[in-house]
């Protein structure tokens, strides 16, 4: 299946009014259905293999801005850094390390959010709410100059349970409020990346200002590559 134009009318109708930036995570799809999704306006992608991402980054206009979504391991950093826009899943001092070393070789300075472990689902990744906190005091980020750290991420349980989504979203904001007025060098936390197809509403409510949003504008995926 294709691009969805009338799915994207309908989400943008409700990020409009709340200044909330959409990423359309267009992972598993073909460089045609991101063409697609471009030639409607959409600028901000979302990809979470690093090797797809650098194939179609190749393929598609160069003005598109490149947010890498997935688990990211340290050895593919280098892979990325000459052009990623914004990496989402943040979830080690070791990878915001070796994310300040490839920025160094391409002196630019890589854009990071740190991913918030905010669910009960053991395969999810990130920081807990003390080990966040412990990490922005500690003065590490400091000493990365090729680094910057523009605010948190999270994903909510996988669940029917929306009052467990919205609990868990509401957790993430509140964390985020408190350290949005955390400010250095290179901290600022004013960007929080929460919602996906099946929870963007529970997100808005909760006051996200990303949400990444793949199936509902491009279909279902063929298999289960989340
Ligand atoms: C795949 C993925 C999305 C998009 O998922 P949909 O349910 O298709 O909207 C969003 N965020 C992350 C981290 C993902 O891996």
């Amino acid at each position: 299946m294709a691009f969805l134009p009338a799915q994207y009318e309908k989400i943008i109708g409700q990020l409009v009014g709340h200044r909330i930036t959409l990423v359309a995570v267009s992972k598993t799809k073909p460089v045609a259905d991101v063409q697609e999704a471009y030639d409607h306006g959409i600028r901000d992608f979302g990809e979470n293999y690093v090797q797809e991402m650098v194939d179609k980054a190749a393929a598609l206009p160069n003005d598109i801005r490149w947010h890498f979504i997935g688990h990211l391991q340290t050895n593919k950093v280098k892979y990325i850094a000459p052009f990623v826009h914004l990496i989402h899943g943040v979830d080690s001092i070791k990878l915001l390390q070796e994310i300040n070393k490839q920025g160094a070789k391409q002196q630019r300075v890589i854009p990071c959010l740190l991913e918030v472990y905010i669910s009960k689902d053991e395969t999810k990744f990130g920081f807990d709410e003390a080990e966040l906190k412990a990490l922005l005091q500690s003065g590490i980020i400091a000493q990365l100059p090729f680094v910057r750290v523009e605010g948190l991420m999270g994903m909510a349980t996988f669940t029917e349970d929306n009052g467990l989504i919205r609990a868990e979203f509401a957790h993430l904001k509140e964390l985020f409020d408190q350290l949005s007025g955390f400010h250095s060098a290179n901290i600022e936390i004013s960007k929080l990346s929460m919602g996906m197809s099946a929870d963007y509403q529970f997100a808005i409510e909760n006051g996200t200002t990303m949400v990444r949003i793949g199936s509902l504008l491009f279909g279902e995926r063929p298999y289960a590559k989340n």
